[in-house]
């Protein structure tokens, strides 16, 4: 779908914050592109490729890969020129920030922050299953598959990811809260920060999100 004239959407959050569901809905009802550096890496991993086998370690352990690898996988999936994008996952620090930035000149962008409290962070990646490519997000309290371990859309299983076991999801957490603030900063003070409240439900988030950027 050509649509130049949609402002990109950078969703920062922490992992768990909602940010690939909201991705979702907003691709479905939006005609965006999903970019989640996360889902490329992944597919990468599970292709096999030198890549793949590169990253697979960090990302087991929660840490981030290198910059120079992550913006080769963004670059080559982006097609600027046709779409407007949601980037999620994706920038992670300053730097990824300030690339993405530069990436983007002379177009419109909208970076939406996903707050949430930390420790209902844990519960819900604990709770989290998704499909292999990351495309069907569940949780087994608040938005369960109809049938247990089965994805209601496409009938593949439904896996827990291994960063989403407890004990890798504080070293990402720490990660998340070590890299943000300036992240942050560097969006309010270009006068693109807008916050959103991550723990209201599903709908509500996405209702606040429209409200705020006037799609
Ligand atoms: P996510 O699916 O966004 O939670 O990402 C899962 C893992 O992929 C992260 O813990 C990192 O190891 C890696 N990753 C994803 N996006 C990035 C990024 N922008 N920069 C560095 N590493 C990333």
């Amino acid at each position: 779908m050509v649509d130049s004239i949609k402002k990109h959407l950078i969703l920062l959050g922490a992992p768990g914050s909602g940010k690939g569901t909201q991705s979702a809905i907003l691709c479905d009802k939006n005609g965006y592109g999903h970019i989640s550096t996360g889902n490329l890496l992944r597919s990468e991993i599970a292709k096999g490729s030198e890549l793949g086998l590169k990253v697979k370690s960090v990302m087991d352990s929660g840490n981030l890969v290198s910059d120079d690898l992550v913006v080769e996988l963004l670059k080559a999936n982006l097609d600027l020129a046709t779409s407007s994008y949601i980037f999620d996952g994706y920038p992670r620090n300053l730097e990824q920030a300030k690339t993405l930035d530069g990436i983007l000149s002379g177009t419109d962008s909208v970076a939406l922050y996903f707050e949430l409290d930390t420790e209902l962070l844990v519960d819900r990646l604990t709770k989290r299953r998704v499909t292999k490519d990351g495309k069907y997000i569940y949780n087994l309290d608040t938005n369960p598959p109809k049938v247990d371990g089965v994805c209601d859309v496409t009938g593949q299983e439904l896996i827990h990811r291994d960063d989403d076991k407890e004990e890798v999801i504080r070293s990402r957490m720490e990660v998340f809260e070590s890299t943000i603030s300036p992240v942050l900063d560097f969006y309010r003070s270009a006068g693109k920060l807008v916050a959103v409240n991550a723990s209201a439900a599903l709908d509500d988030v996405y209702k606040e999100i429209i409200e705020k950027i006037n799609l």
